[in-house]
Formats: C-alpha cells, structure tokens, sequence
C-alpha cells in the first residue's frame, strides 16, 4: 500500500487526507495512529464522529481491535465548527454517515490552515460508492484506501459483504453481519 505520513504541521495552509475502505480494514486504526502521532508532537488535535455510530461507546472512536481514542459526537457536519477554533489537527471518522455538506466543512477547515483526516467506507455492502466519500476523495490532497483480507480466500478484499438480508443501507452495531470479500467473492444478498 503506497502510503503517505504528513509529519509537517499546516503552515498557512490546511489540507485534507482521506482514509477510505471497507470494514475491517484497518480505518480506524490508521486514523487513531496518525491522531495520536500529532498528540505526542502536542498538537491541538479535535476529533469527531456522527451520533449515528453507536456500536461501541459514547464519546470514543473505536476500532474493531478496540483502539480508542476520546472523540466529539455531533448531529452534523456543520455542528464540528463550534469546537474547532484552536484545532490544528481534525479527524473524522464514519464520514459515509454524514450528508454532503461535511465535503463543504473539510474545505473550509483545510482552507483555514487546519489538516482534516477524514476516515469511512467508501462502498455500501452493494459496492456502491457511499458519499460523501466519492466527493471527499476528490477534493482530498492525500488518499490511503485501507484493504482488508478476503475472508473467503484470502486475497486483498475491498468490498464489505453483508450476511444477512436486508434493504437498509447501514445496519448500525451490526459487525458480526459483515466479513471483507475481494471482488470475486462479494455479492449481493437476496
Ligand atoms: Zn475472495
């Protein structure tokens, strides 16, 4: 995986970094790792995440291997804007359960000098680009897709397969309903 660690702080200038893949890749991880790397350098770091993702814990974004770090919950994009003023360094995690106007909020946090790690899953369980990821990843200076082992024969898998039947597009706490799959094992549920 081509990889790219800022260590430079924002001087005049902010930028956005994406973190995008399917479950169990390593999203999270990745995010709290470079998170925690601007804290012992003792950044101001802000860290955020939809009220939506309740799977875990209140207050803390978690990985699945249970690395957390205390995180800000808001109702919406535009909510992270009250508590970023001194912020040098903003993440963002589960950014597919924000709506569009979070693509806005990283470009005036990234044009105010800040940098925005943005994490989430860039396909629903369909494979279906889950914005606002697509428009994140454009507008991103630097972007790291995160790729799980397919769990049906091992290869780089990129796809979150869903095991249950269901229309809904997000079953929030469900993980034990979905394994990573490449693109020759996944498939629709029906
Ligand atoms: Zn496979």
């Amino acid at each position: 995986m081509m990889e790219f660690q800022p260590h430079a702080m924002p001087n005049n200038t902010g930028w956005i970094e994406v973190i995008a893949g399917c479950m169990f890749s390593g999203k999270t991880e990745e995010l709290i790792r470079r998170l925690r790397r601007a804290k012992i350098a003792k950044q101001n770091v802000k860290i955020f995440k939809p009220k939506i993702d309740i799977r875990y814990s209140v207050g803390d974004i978690v990985s699945h291997s249970e690395q957390s770090m205390p995180s800000i919950l808001v109702e919406n994009a535009k909510e992270i804007l009250d508590y970023v003023e001194n912020a040098q360094v903003i993440g963002i995690d589960e950014a597919q359960f924000f709506n569009s106007e979070l693509i806005e909020i990283c470009n005036k946090l990234a044009n105010d000098g800040k940098r925005v790690i943005v994490a989430g899953l860039d396909m629903d369980y369909r494979g279906i680009p889950f914005e606002p990821m697509p428009q994140l990843l454009a507008v991103a200076e630097y972007i790291t897709k995160t790729l799980a082992i397919c769990v049906n024969c091992g290869n780089p898998a990129d796809k979150t397969q869903r095991k249950i039947v269901s229309s809904e597009r997000v079953l929030v706490g469900a993980a034990d309903s979905y394994e990573a799959r490449c693109r020759k094992c996944h498939y629709i549920p029906e």
